[in-house]
C-alpha cells in the first residue's frame, strides 16, 4: 500500500507550502459559509479546495514550484514587514510598484525609488 502511494505520488507536486495555505483557507471559509448561510462563500470555499487537490496531483512541477516559491517569498516579506511595523513603513513606488521601506517618525519625506528613479513625497 505505502509503495503504491509513493508511485503514484513520484513525479507530482504534493501538498506544498501554498497547497496547505490555500487548504486550511478553504476549511476556514467553509466554516464561515456554512455558519452564516453564505452559498456563494461556500462555492468558492469548494472551488479553493478544487485547485489545491489539482496543483497537488499536477505532473507540471516547475509552474507549482515557481508559484510555492513566489508565494514562500511573498511571506517571508510579510512576515518581514510586521516585524519591522514599529521602525519602518513601507511605500509603494506609483511607477514600478516596487515596495519601498522607510525610517517612521521622520515627518514629510522625499522617497526616491532605488529601482526606477521616482521621486514622491510621503509622510512617514
Ligand atoms: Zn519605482
Amino acid at each position: 500500500m505505502k509503495y503504491k502511494l509513493q508511485a503514484f505520488f513520484s513525479g507530482r507536486n504534493g501538498f506544498d507550502d501554498l497547497g496547505r495555505t490555500l487548504m486550511w483557507g478553504a476549511l476556514i471559509l467553509m466554516i464561515v459559509s456554512t455558519l452564516l448561510g453564505l452559498e456563494l462563500l461556500y462555492l468558492v470555499s469548494l472551488a479553493m479546495f478544487i485547485y489545491v487537490y489539482v496543483r497537488a496531483f499536477s505532473r507540471n512541477l516547475s509552474k507549482c514550484q515557481a508559484q510555492n516559491g513566489k508565494f514562500l517569498s511573498w511571506k517571508q516579506f510579510q512576515k518581514q514587514r510586521f516585524q519591522q511595523r514599529k521602525t519602518h513603513r513601507f511605500y509603494r513606488c506609483p511607477k514600478c510598484k516596487t515596495y519601498l521601506r522607510v525610517p517612521k517618525g521622520k515627518g514629510k519625506i522625499s522617497i526616491t525609488c532605488r529601482c526606477c528613479g521616482e521621486k514622491f513625497v510621503k509622510k512617514t
